[in-house]
Formats: structure tokens, sequence, C-alpha cells
């Protein structure tokens, strides 16, 4: 169910949990298989549902508190409320205790984002798309405008620099905006680190930042969109709890 998992002490005795999704411990079969969490990879919706509804519960919260949003690779990201209907944005933003920020990806980058003394977090989407647009620095300024001062990140599992092939005119375009993100792949072909860029954008915006270890493609327990075709998508999560009374 979790690749990673960790509790960080937040305000006024409240915590803030943040996850990282495996592929163990869903109901969908194939290359979606098992606990695949998108609607839009064509795996049956009920499938998905039951393993939302697993996730929920294995985070020990009602289905309802799951907050997803529908991605497009855009830089938009919207503060969300408790029980707001499911967004299209590639980040949500949320001070509200009890709702939990669902970022869905599979080679994309996902961010956790969090300042644990105020009491507000983020879910973020980045792909290369979205990381070469902007939206890191973005997800960065509508948290401040929610309070944030101290910001963390965890930068979730993804596609490394050494399997992110792409043509060497999408390298220049990219790397030449991002010059970290110039990368090879282990057999010498050009390539784009798309979570190296995330961590040295976070950085420039003075957020603390913990990439976690693992390359999406090379580990079969996680989804990979390059190497299942399209596969299923696991998911970063990040919800706030307030302290029991
Ligand atoms: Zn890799």
């Amino acid at each position: 169910m979790f690749f990673w998992s960790e509790r960080v002490t937040g305000p006024r005795g409240a915590v803030i949990d943040c996850y990282f999704t495996d592929r163990e411990g869903g109901v969908s079969g194939g290359d979606v298989g098992s606990l695949n969490l998108s609607g839009a990879v064509g795996d049956d919706p009920g499938n998905v549902e039951v393993n939302r509804g697993r996730l929920a519960s294995a985070m020990g919260i009602e289905r309802s508190r799951l907050l997803l949003m529908s991605s497009r690779h855009s830089t938009t990201v919207v503060p969300v409320t408790d029980r707001s209907p499911e967004v299209i944005a590639d980040g949500m933003v949320t001070a509200t205790p009890g709702s939990a920020l669902v970022a869905l990806a599979a080679d994309c980058v996902p961010i956790l984002l969090y300042d644990a003394t105020v009491g507000v977090v983020a879910a973020v989407h980045a792909g290369r798309v979205g990381m070469a647009d902007g939206i890191v620095a973005e997800a960065v300024q509508v948290l401040r405008r929610e309070g944030a001062q101290q910001i963390h990140a965890i930068v979730g599992p993804a596609i490394c620099g050494r399997c992110y092939e792409v043509p060497a005119d999408l390298q220049e375009s990219v790397a030449s905006r991002w010059p970290v993100t110039r990368s090879v792949t282990w057999s010498g072909t050009a390539a784009i680190d798309v979570p190296a860029g995330v961590v040295w954008q976070l950085a420039q915006e003075d957020v603390a930042v913990r990439w976690l270890p693992g390359c999406t493609r090379e580990d079969p327990t996680l989804f990979s969109h390059r190497r299942d075709r399209p596969g299923g998508r696991g998911a970063g999560v990040i919800v706030m709890r307030e302290a029991a009374a």
C-alpha cells in the first residue's frame, strides 16, 4: 500500500501525515494492478473506487475526505476547502484538517509540501511540462498566500534522469531554461531529469527539501507510464489531523 510514509508534528497538537503509495493492496488487474488510483487510464471504475476506499481506510479516514484533482500538466494550483468538488488543477493547497490531498502520478513527480507551524499543506503533480512551466514556484506562492512561511517539501518517487529518454531537441528546450535537468540515459542518449529540476526549483524558493530515492521505471513495485504504457497511477497524499480532544 505505502511506498513511504511519515508523520510530522503540526500546530496545536495536530499532526501532518505524508504518504506515497506503491502498487500493492488493490483489486485492479494487469498493467494497472493492483492499486491503481486513477479513473483516466482505462481501469474499471468500480475497481478504482475500491482501491481509493482501501487507501482511505489504510489512512484511517473516510473515503469522502480524499480530495482528488484532474491533472492537466498545467501550472494551476488552487486552494481547496473541506469537501470541495474535484478540481481541474495540478496542485491543491488546504488549511482544513481532515482533508487528504491526493496527487496522482506514474513517472511524473508527486510533491507534498507543508508548513507544520502554521498548518497548511499541499499536494502537487509535476511532470516535465508542469516543471518546465513553473508549477513549483506557483505552488510555493499559493502556499505563502495561504499563510505558509517555513515550507518543507517531500519529493516522491518519479522517473529518474537515467530513464527518461527524450529527443535531443526536446532536451535542449527544457535544459536551456533549467540546466540542472540536462541528463543522459543509461545508454548515453539525451534525457531530462524532471525530479532534479523540481528539487532545484524548490531550493531556489527557500523550501527545505527531502528527495526520496526511488525510480518509478526501475522499481516494479511502483507504477510507471513509460514502462507499463499506460499503466496505473500511484499517489502522494498529505493530510493534517487535529489533535484528539
Ligand atoms: Zn530510473
